[in-house]
């Protein structure tokens, strides 16, 4: 990955956490402060509506014993004879109440017999309301009222009936008064809490958990639930599989207003989580709404800061680069700016001025030495070739010597003479041969004939230039399978590469056990690797370079088996590097010896003479 990514990416990992971790923080904070503050004002308020439902209640059972209290004698207890005029006083007293107070939705009069006598509504042609007969029954004896609304037939709509005896002078009961409160006067109660308060919802249950009045249209309660909030006092039901919303529970249970007994009816204050929590829903969506702008100005400036920061890196990556790749007479641009790049840029620049000198000098250097070895190579060339001229006539006659039917025959001691003389006249004849050879190696620089060479048949040939020296050390030649059949490369140079190779290993390999092993195999796609491997004595590490310079022998010593020249291996690298391949030596002291070198496999223009 580029700098200028590294650098983005680090800053970004740094910037994410540290905006997104507060923010979760902070809302998360904001959240449980919310639900505690909820929590609390759903349990002040359930207490205050409680209180004033356990107050009306008390209210309305003053209000029947006063009416009943203050009914005068309305029905003669000895002749049971309705007293009208007392009765249509108390009838009117009784409407103007109800008008005032507009608590009530009829008050009605029962003589004993259960028969309504009269009905601030004047619902006197229905006698026998069933809904009110039990009140009728309870309130004979003591003042009472039902605790469970009732449908009433007359009023169409739900009521809470409150009665109380209407006692004459001895204490007997005469009479029955009976109140009808709508539930609609809870609601009143309920509502006006509940006001502008969206998601909210309050029950009103009985000591069984039936609904007395409820603000949401669900008109049952679960009982098992009821029972276990009784126990809880709240319950926080989260969003789940079940619960599509999360709820907050919370019950409170009437204590009773002033002497009154308690109702044990209950206010169950319900919170759906979406609707109240509406506000840090908001919340929660202005956060990432501000850590979205935050992040993306942060990428923003930070790509910014990263351009100008990478412009200058990039621009001295570029000039490294052409320096590197060797180009010349590069125009150095100096950074302008207060920091360190400019000091760098300056840096770079007297770097290469400094560098150039020196490449100059040093190419000056190299065409004095160039014009030196030319003028060496020149002289060796000569050299060699007036040594070839006088060689002649010393080998000639060394043979001639060693043949008595010529000359005569020599004793033993001038037919050693003349072998040593013979033997060491050859090995001068081999260095000058060599020597001329890499002398036309080096004049013929950028000369390479390019044949197709099927390399069975050229393996054969190699083989058969060798034969003799193979049978003679009893040793194994072998020619690893290979996917290459036929390549297109000089032949002749390619067959002097391998046999200074194979020659110097067969030397090098023990009798008998030796091994030589050839492999061919296709590198980079256009270059072909050969790799002679053998298990000779093999070459010390830091002669693995050396070998391949001009007279060059790891071991010089007089005993010495390797009858060479110093020169086979520099023939090699020679011809490798005119054909634009590379050679080198893979070997460890007593572990065998690894040759490779590489050519190009020319499969384009096979007739071309130069590569
Ligand atoms: P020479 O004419 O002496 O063989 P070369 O340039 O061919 O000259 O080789 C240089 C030296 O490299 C050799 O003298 C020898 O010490 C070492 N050498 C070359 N090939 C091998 C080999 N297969 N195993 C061990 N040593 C080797």
């Amino acid at each position: 990955m580029k700098i200028k990514n590294q650098l983005f990416l680090i800053i970004l990992l740094i910037t994410i956490p540290s905006v997104l971790i507060p923010s979760i923080m902070i809302f998360q904070s904001q959240y449980s402060e919310l639900e505690s503050k909820i929590i609390q004002e759903m349990s002040v308020d359930s207490i205050h509506v409680m209180d004033k439902i356990s107050r009306m209640i008390y209210e309305r059972n003053a209000d029947i014993s006063t009416f009943a209290l203050n009914a005068g004698i309305i029905i003669d207890s000895k002749t049971n004879q309705i007293n009208a005029q007392e009765l249509k006083i108390f009838d009117n007293t009784l409407r103007e109440y109800e008008r005032i107070s507009k608590t009530y939705s009829s008050i009605s009069i029962y003589d004993l017999s259960g028969n309504k006598i009269s009905d601030t509504r004047n619902f006197d042609s229905i006698t026998n309301d069933y809904s009110e007969e039990k009140f009728f029954k309870n309130a004979l004896n003591s003042n009472y009222f039902d605790k469970y609304p009732t449908f009433s037939n007359e009023l169409k709509k739900e009521v809470i009936h409150f009665s109380a005896p209407i006692k004459n002078k001895d204490g007997e009961t005469s009479a029955v008064i009976v109140t009808k409160m709508p539930t609609s006067r809870l609601y009143d109660i309920i509502s006006t809490s509940n006001e502008n308060r969206d998601g909210y919802e309050t029950h009103l249950l009985s000591h069984d958990g039936n609904i007395i009045f409820s603000t949401s249209r669900d008109k049952t309660f679960d009982k098992e639930f009821f029972n276990e909030l009784k126990n809880e006092k709240m319950k926080i039901l989260k969003k789940d599989d079940k619960n599509q919303v999360s709820n907050i529970f919370l019950i409170t249970e009437d204590k009773g207003f002033l002497d009154q007994k308690s109702l044990e009816w209950y206010i169950v204050t319900q919170a759906t989580e979406d609707k109240i929590y509406q506000s840090l829903i908001e919340l929660q969506r202005n956060t990432a709404i501000v850590v979205g702008v935050i992040l993306i100005i942060s990428t923003i400036v930070t790509r910014l800061f990263m351009n100008s920061f990478s412009k200058p890196v990039l621009k001295l990556a570029k000039i490294s680069q052409k320096v590197s790749s060797g180009s010349k007479k590069i125009q150095f641009p100096v950074i302008e700016s207060n920091d360190e790049f400019n000091i760098l840029s300056k840096s770079i620049k007297k770097m290469y001025s400094y560098q150039e000198n020196i490449s100059e000098q040093l190419e000056n250097k190299l065409i004095e030495l160039k014009k030196s070895g030319k003028e060496k190579d020149e002289f060796m060339a000569m050299l060699s070739h007036e040594m070839k001229t006088p060689l002649m006539p010393i080998l000639g006659y060394s043979e001639m010597l060693l043949m008595p039917e010529l000359i005569g025959k020599l004793n033993e001691q001038q037919t050693d003479a003349v072998k040593n003389i013979e033997k060491n006249g050859k090995h001068l004849q081999k260095m000058i041969l060599e020597l001329l050879q890499l002398q036309r190696m080096e004049v013929l620089t950028g000369s390479v004939s390019i044949s197709e060479i099927k390399l069975e048949k050229f393996y054969d040939e190699l083989l058969e230039d060798i034969k003799s020296k193979i049978n003679e050390k009893n040793i194994k030649l072998i020619i690893a399978e290979s996917k290459i059949h036929t390549i297109f490369s000089d032949e002749i140079k390619l067959k002097q590469v391998f046999t200074n190779i194979i020659l110097n290993a067969i030397d090098f390999i023990p009798k008998n056990t030796g091994e030589i092993k050839i492999r061919s195999e296709i590198d980079n796609n256009d270059f072909v690797k050969f790799t002679i491997k053998d298990n000779g004595r093999g070459i010390p590490t830091e002669d693995l370079l050396k070998i391949f310079t001009k007279f060059y022998q790891v071991d010089t010593g007089i005993t010495r088996e390797h009858d060479g020249s110093g020169l086979g291996l520099s023939i090699c690298k020679e011809i490798v590097e005119i054909m634009k391949g590379e050679i080198w030596a893979e070997s460890k002291k007593g572990k065998g010896s690894k040759f490779i070198f590489t050519i190009p496999n020319i499969l384009e223009n096979k007739d071309s003479k130069l590569v």
